[in-house]
């Protein structure tokens, strides 16, 4: 198989094979985010994922779903797309679901009819790494995008029929715009229909300008206690019945489906925590974590 510089697939969505059809980011440019620094965005050469659909083809014939990589593999126009996607049904015949992760700018640059071919082609669920509805978080992470075009592209997703997750990035406001960025990130998700929502908690890993602007004192990262609070917040305003997904440095389990059932008592697992939990401990935790 044809794995280029930095890989990222998405644990959550257990599926293999996994196949890479771009290489790097498109953006590279988020604050917190090291991950494709190395490596410029390109397309993967067709011979590549012709090798590899080969590959996959002999190991398992029948598979019925595959994700795709690397970073942002829905930037292409799909005109790029549709003749990878029909190499993939070519090689892969039983396939039913094909799964990616992109931005949420990735979208803007097809109509809704081409997302339903997409859609016809595999594409059926996508996650969307958004990380925040807040824009002054959104500008001050540089990630490249605003709230509005949050709700535009996922309207277009629910016009084509397309599921999508969202992501919450629990701290990454810092304290300057914590309590805003779990509100207003809220309020933003509230207007979307996501299958999933996801919260992850920041790392401030090495060689990202979020670290830089921390140890000048231009970023101040929450303590355990208030990212705890903070996602308490998000929580509280969360108003979507999604299947709800954190990988929080606690043990509690916070994740499952039917989210607005499940309010209160995650609420109240929070608030436990906050009372009774070892923040030392979960905050060495994540200071140990060396990959998202
Ligand atoms: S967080 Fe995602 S969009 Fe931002 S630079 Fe990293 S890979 Fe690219």
């Amino acid at each position: 198989m044809h794995f280029t510089g930095t890989v990222y697939r998405n644990p959550y969505w257990p599926t293999y094979p996994l196949i890479q059809i771009t290489q790097g980011c498109t953006h590279n440019k988020c604050k917190f985010c090291s991950m494709y620094k190395v490596i410029n965005f390109k397309m993967q050469p067709i011979n590549f994922i012709e090798e590899d659909l080969k590959e996959i083809k002999r190991n398992m014939p029948n598979a019925k779903t595959i994700q795709l990589l690397s970073a942002n593999p829905l930037a292409p126009t799909y005109k790029v797309l549709e003749p990878i996607l029909l190499l993939i049904n070519k090689y892969l015949p039983n396939l039913e679901y094909i799964y990616t992760a992109t931005r949420v700018d990735d979208i803007k640059n097809k109509t809704v009819e081409e997302l339903i071919k997409l859609k016809n082609l595999g594409i059926k669920e996508i996650s969307l790494g958004v990380e925040s509805g807040d824009d002054w978080t959104l500008d001050r992470i540089n990630k490249g995008y605003h709230s509005n075009d949050i709700i535009e592209q996922c309207k277009k997703l629910d016009e084509a029929g397309i599921k999508y997750w969202l992501t919450f990035l629990n701290g990454v406001a810092g304290k300057e715009h914590s309590i805003d960025h779990a509100i207003n990130s809220a309020k933003i998700f509230n207007q979307t229909n996501p299958l999933l929502v996801g919260t992850g908690g920041l790392t401030l890993f090495p060689d990202t300008p979020l670290l830089e602007e921390a140890k000048k004192g231009k970023f101040m990262p929450l303590t355990e206690e208030e990212m705890i609070i903070e996602l308490r917040t998000f929580v509280e305003n969360l108003n979507v019945d999604c299947y709800f997904n954190t990988h929080h440095t606690s043990s509690i389990n916070l994740s499952g489906p039917n989210f607005l059932k499940r309010k209160d008592k995650i609420i109240n697992q929070l608030d436990r925590l906050l009372k009774y939990g070892d923040l030392d401990r979960l905050s060495n935790i994540r200071k140990n974590k060396r990959s998202l």
